[in-house]
């Protein structure tokens, strides 16, 4: 894949970027080496004071930051200026809770284990690698950094080829704040190169988020050099209604958890799994409001969906609908590619969906929905559980005994109730089986890369 911006809703190419070389990628290995060392002699107070100054330099860009976003990969400008404000608000927390997050502990009772006193620290584990997707271009990167650099680990990046503006723009923004020279830097480079960055020594720890073939490959690599890796991967969440559900509310809801960011993010809501009793009432509602989306330039403040980010990405979701059409599926809304320049696709609502048809088991990266009917709560469960993923999922229902039930019965690394799925700096996030493992976010998230030392004196 070239590294360049390419324009998704025109199809133009604004800028190509030559990949780095072994030198390169040496000195920005080493620039990070050397930056790790030096946040680990530095306190909590200095870098929060660093990573809050940061956080003003993003607000402060927010305007041609989220175009440039909007720009790169096509998501509607508003959803950019969003992205754009929740990587502050994570910074900002970061900053403030870290040193809670990283407290170690004092053991109450040092005699069972025969010492004096026994107490924990954690520690910073030196350079982390992340290998970044172009779905959210900044908030995939700052959910791994601001935890990262507030524990004193320094990061590199090796971001998706089609958002290099991106990659620079992060590459340069924490040392604005005040943190040392290669405490962050991009990598650009294919993905060719990845394995000799992570064999380097330096480099301690790997995190990936992005597809299940990328995981497959980085954590093969990082597992034969026995370094620790956090896998956030695909998912294909299921979205529950039952009777009691309030159905306005719950298909209002439905489209946005669908067709945000165009359709391509990991925890959309990407099938909908309806009880009989209101299938049909749901179902109506749901693709009447599909249908009411207006499609088309992401720069454009009143464009609810954009265009895809790639036409790779546009191919594989018509494939996906094609195939399922042939087997026998029934289009609802939508369906067919849209003609012109640029990789647009239409919101789509896909029923009468069978086991063989390709869309049930793979996931639907564009802003396409299949819609399933089930007869109870116990076949509800199966088919959200009949899925290799299991990142997160959705469920709406009055009855709080039923909204208990199915947070115990699905197998996803979240449940929402009576709303919809989303990453929040203060929640865990991640998933199960293939979705991946590990967790960023919230206290779980700092710690992912840090040495828990166990001390203990006689
Ligand atoms: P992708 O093709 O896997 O790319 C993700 C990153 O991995 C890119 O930087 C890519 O570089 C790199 N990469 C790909 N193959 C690699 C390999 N063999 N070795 C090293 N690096 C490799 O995924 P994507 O298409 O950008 O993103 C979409 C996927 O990400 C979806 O499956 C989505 O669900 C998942 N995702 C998951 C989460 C989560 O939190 N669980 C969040 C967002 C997205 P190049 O661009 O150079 O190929």
């Amino acid at each position: 894949m070239p590294i360049a911006t390419i324009n998704p809703a025109t199809g133009e190419t604004v800028e190509q970027f030559a990949p780095y070389d072994s030198a390169e990628i040496e000195r920005r290995i080493s620039e990070a080496a050397d930056a790790a060392a030096t946040l680990r002699t530095t306190t909590f107070g200095q870098r929060a004071a660093w990573m809050n100054a940061a956080a003003d330099s993003i607000e402060a860009d927010r305007d041609h930051l989220a175009r440039s976003l909007t720009l790169e990969m096509g998501k509607p400008i508003g959803q950019a200026r969003s992205e754009v404000d929740k990587c502050a608000h994570a910074m900002r927390f970061y900053a403030r809770e870290a040193e809670v997050f990283l407290a170690g502990e004092l053991l109450d009772d040092p005699g069972s284990v025969g010492a004096t006193t026994a107490w924990t620290i954690w520690q910073p584990l030196g350079v982390v690698l992340a290998v970044m997707p172009w779905n959210l271009p900044l908030w995939q990167v700052m959910r791994f950094a601001a935890p990262a650099l507030m524990a004193s680990n320094a990061g590199l990046l090796k971001h998706a080829s089609n958002v290099p503006r991106a990659a620079l723009y992060l590459d340069t923004l924490f040392e604005r704040g005040g943190f040392p020279t290669g405490s962050f830097r991009a990598l650009l480079v294919g993905s060719s190169a990845i394995p000799a960055v992570i064999a380097d020594e330096r480099v301690k720890a790997v995190t990936l988020t992005g597809s299940e073939p990328a995981g497959r490959s980085v954590a093969s690599t990082a597992g034969q050099q026995i370094k620790k890796t956090v896998l956030e991967l695909g998912g294909s969440d299921p979205f529950i209604v039952m009777p009691s559900a309030d159905l306005d509310a719950a298909s209002t809801v439905a489209v946005r958890a669908r067709v945000q960011n165009n359709g391509q993010s990991c925890i959309a809501a990407k099938r909908f799994v309806v009880h009989t009793d209101v299938y049909d009432e749901f179902v109506g509602l749901f693709v009447e409001k599909m249908n009411k989306l207006v499609v088309g330039d992401p720069m454009d403040e009143a464009t609810d969906v954009g265009p895809l980010a790639t036409e790779a990405g546009r191919h594989d979701i018509a494939a996906l609908v094609d195939d399922a059409v042939d087997k026998g599926a029934e289009v609802l809304a939508g369906g067919r590619a849209l003609p012109g320049p640029g990789w647009f696709y239409p919101p789509t609502v896909l029923s009468g969906l069978t086991a063989d048809m390709r869309i049930v088991s793979e996931e639907a990266f564009g802003p396409v929905a299949a819609v399933y009917r089930v007869a109870d709560r116990e076949e509800a469960v199966r088919v959200a559980n009949q899925t290799s993923f299991g990142l997160s999922s959705a469920v709406w229902s009055g009855d709080a005994e039923e909204q208990d039930w199915f947070v115990h019965a699905i197998d996803a690394g979240a449940v929402f109730l009576n709303g919809m799925s989303a990453s929040h700096a203060e929640l865990p996030f991640g998933g199960v089986k293939h979705s991946g493992y590990g967790r960023e976010l919230a206290s779980s998230g700092i710690r992912a890369f840090c040495n828990l030392k166990a001390v203990w004196r006689a």
